[in-house]
């Protein structure tokens, strides 16, 4: 046996990134993400079909921000959309769920 190996609760090795909360979320709720890049860094989710995000009221968001910027923090915003929660489309006249 070798010498046990202390991992730091908190450390790095364990933190998960924005990205990969927000993939795992989205996941886990049916929603579907997207991320590209151009001159910005864009990152989109959409909500199941007949659903919408609550923290927005929409079936989808999209979080952007510059090239320059830490691609962290769109998913940052993404993430904070998705822990808001789904909820039923209420509108009987939605184009995207009539469509
Ligand atoms: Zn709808």
């Amino acid at each position: 046996m070798g010498k046990k190996r202390q991992i730091p609760r908190d450390g790095p090795a364990v933190r998960a990134s924005p990205k990969r909360l927000a993939e795992k979320l989205a996941a886990e709720m049916g929603v579907d993400l997207q991320a590209g890049g151009g001159n910005l860094f864009e990152v989109t989710a959409e909500a199941p079909p007949g659903t919408i995000f609550a923290a927005t009221g929409t079936h989808g968001v999209v979080a952007q921000v510059e090239a320059n910027r830490p691609a962290a923090d769109a998913w940052r915003a993404i993430l904070s959309d998705l822990r808001g929660g789904l909820i039923a489309c209420g509108d009987p006249g939605c184009e995207i769920c009539n469509e």
